[in-house]
């Protein structure tokens, strides 16, 4: 006859991204990769959040023992209105797209999209801001979330610029204490060269380029499209077209931000090359 086994009971720490839609989500690809290759025991799911129900179920989450929580559209800015306590970035961005509960036991917000951003194109691939033009396309909760990471860099200017030109406006107002800031339109862009030209808008989600005159890239100019998709995006391929040097997606800003959140949850540094090498083979496998 066999010993009865005593029920081994395994804690899993539970992490979740609110956002809505959510199914195309690869957060939760993303953090199950990180907690396997870290060790960690925890679950992370993605979940559909009814537009006026996300203040009760964070608070719900929180209160049954949720762990972290990622936040995404057309949540952060609800995130920021929620959280108790923010950290620097989060409180300049007006954005949280991480939750969790501090060690005062209050609900904390912050955003990790600039650390993703910065970290992908300065350590990943060995690009600089400090002293460069940067042109910044789209004024949304993305571009706002990573203005103060990118002024804190201390580039020459940044201009931004967006279809609707009053929020372009509207950011410059805001941020133009910390750095030299400038709104324009799309046709003033000409006869203008830019060092780095940020993509933050979704129009390439709907098969659209915002209409950029080629001339403003030269033979040094990094682009980089926050999105990513199979193969290049469309604003990539203006890029490479217009012959920009480096010409990148968003796949690495999405697991550096990724690993920035598991990090301020966990305190724990996942290590990323291999994730975002294998998120890529996984994009184009399946799209
Ligand atoms: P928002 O909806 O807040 O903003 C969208 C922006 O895109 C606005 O500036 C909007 O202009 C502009 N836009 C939309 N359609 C067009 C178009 N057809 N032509 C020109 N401009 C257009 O979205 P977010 O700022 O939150 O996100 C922007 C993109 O960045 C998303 O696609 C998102 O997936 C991506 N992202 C990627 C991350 C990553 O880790 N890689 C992290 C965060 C975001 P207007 O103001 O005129 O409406």
């Amino acid at each position: 006859m066999t010993e009865p086994v005593d029920r081994v009971e395994v804690k899993v720490d539970l992490y979740s991204v609110f956002g809505n839609p959510i199914k195309h989500s690869r957060s939760p690809w993303i953090h199950t990769r990180f907690a396997e290759q870290t060790g960690q025991q925890l679950m992370y799911t993605a979940e559909e959040i009814a537009i006026n129900d996300f203040d009760a179920r964070v608070k719900s989450f929180f209160a049954s023992g949720g762990k972290g929580l990622n936040v995404t559209v057309p949540f952060k800015e609800n995130a920021w209105a929620l959280a108790e306590a923010r950290s620097a970035a989060a409180q300049l961005a007006g954005a949280v797209n991480t939750l969790y509960l501090n060690s005062e036991g209050l609900l904390f917000g912050d955003n990790t999209d600039g650390t993703g951003m910065l970290r992908d194109i300065v350590s990943n691939h060995g690009g600089n801001i400090t002293g460069k033009q940067v042109l910044i396309v789209g004024a949304g909760g993305a571009v706002r979330g990573v203005l103060p990471r990118l002024l804190a860099e201390k580039p020459a200017s940044i201009s931004i610029v967006n279809r609707t030109a009053s929020r372009a406006q509207t950011l410059v107002d805001q941020f133009s204490s910390t750095g030299k800031l400038l709104a324009l339109e799309f046709d003033q862009l000409h006869g203008i060269f830019f060092d780095l030209i940020i993509n933050g808008t979704s129009a390439g989600l709907a098969g659209e380029l915002p209409p950029l005159p080629g001339s403003i890239v030269h033979s040094d100019t990094w682009c980089y499209d926050m999105i990513y998709g199979r193969g290049d995006t469309l604003f990539q391929s203006w890029a490479r077209d217009n012959g920009a040097l480096k010409a990148l997606n968003g796949v690495g800003m999405l697991v550096e931000q990724a690993a920035e959140s598991f990090y301020l949850w966990r305190r724990v540094r996942p290590e990323t090359a291999s994730v975002i090498a294998a998120l890529r083979a996984e994009l184009e496998g399946t799209q």
